[in-house]
């Protein structure tokens, strides 16, 4: 049987907590309205400004979280942050049989799980160009405690180190966000692009 073209493949999208992945999908959404489908994840964190459960996120309680690792739901869970992360299949499901090219944005536990499916996504890796820019990046946006914004920066270095293991199909800078979204948009159209490099990241 010939491979998927990749534009019927799911897209994983990944990268560290600030990096700008929200403002990417973001804007692919709004230019294409309906060639695309989110995976709406279940979380146990509590919203932020304008997030509307249902769109981002299904905000749950831990409680209900924990009923849906026994009862299976999910693809792929994990715990970020100290709060629990998961695709359910169903969303995954509803996405496809809409027609609509399923992406998903998740963290690296969920990569490594979703890598011993049969999903076969492509995956893509969106990295800051300098630890400096993501940690002004990931204060600017204002949405985390100190505390927060801390444990998610050093998060950061272990979605980095998997970046360097070659795990991802594709990488794009983000620093320039029109260059960024522009090569964004050509993987999400199913296009094969010249990943950019790695940057050290070691600043
Ligand atoms: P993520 O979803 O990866 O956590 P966001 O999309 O929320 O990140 O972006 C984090 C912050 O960085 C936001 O305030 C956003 O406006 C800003 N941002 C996104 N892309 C860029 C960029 N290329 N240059 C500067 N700031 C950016
Ligand atoms: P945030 O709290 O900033 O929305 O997301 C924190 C991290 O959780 C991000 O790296 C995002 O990619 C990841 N994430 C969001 N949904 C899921 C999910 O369903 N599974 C996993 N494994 N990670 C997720």
């Amino acid at each position: 049987m010939s491979p998927l073209p990749d534009f019927l493949r799911p897209l994983v999208i990944s990268g560290p907590s600030g990096v700008g992945k929200s403002t990417l999908l973001q804007r692919l959404f709004a230019e294409y309205p309906d060639k695309f489908g989110f995976s709406v994840s279940h979380t146990t964190r509590t919203p932020r400004p304008g997030e509307v459960d249902g769109k981002q996120y299904y905000f749950v309680p831990r409680e209900k979280f924990q009923d849906l690792i026994r009862e299976n739901a999910f693809i792929e869970h994990a715990e970020f942050s100290s709060n629990y992360y998961g695709t359910s299949f169903m969303t995954v499901r509803e996405v496809s049989s809409a027609g609509r090219r399923c992406i998903l944005d998740i963290e690296a536990q969920g990569v490594r799980q979703i890598k011993a499916t049969d999903l076969n996504p492509v995956y893509l890796f969106i990295s800051p160009p300098s630890l400096t820019a993501l940690r002004k990046r990931l204060r600017g946006r204002g949405t985390e405690t100190e505390a927060s914004a801390a444990k998610r920066l050093a998060t950061a270095l272990k979605e980095i180190e998997y970046a360097k293991e070659g795990a991802h199909d594709y990488v794009i800078i983000n620093d320039d966000l029109d260059r960024a979204y522009a090569l964004f948009k050509r993987v999400a159209l199913g296009e094969q692009i010249k990943s950019d490099p790695l940057p050290p990241l070691d600043d």
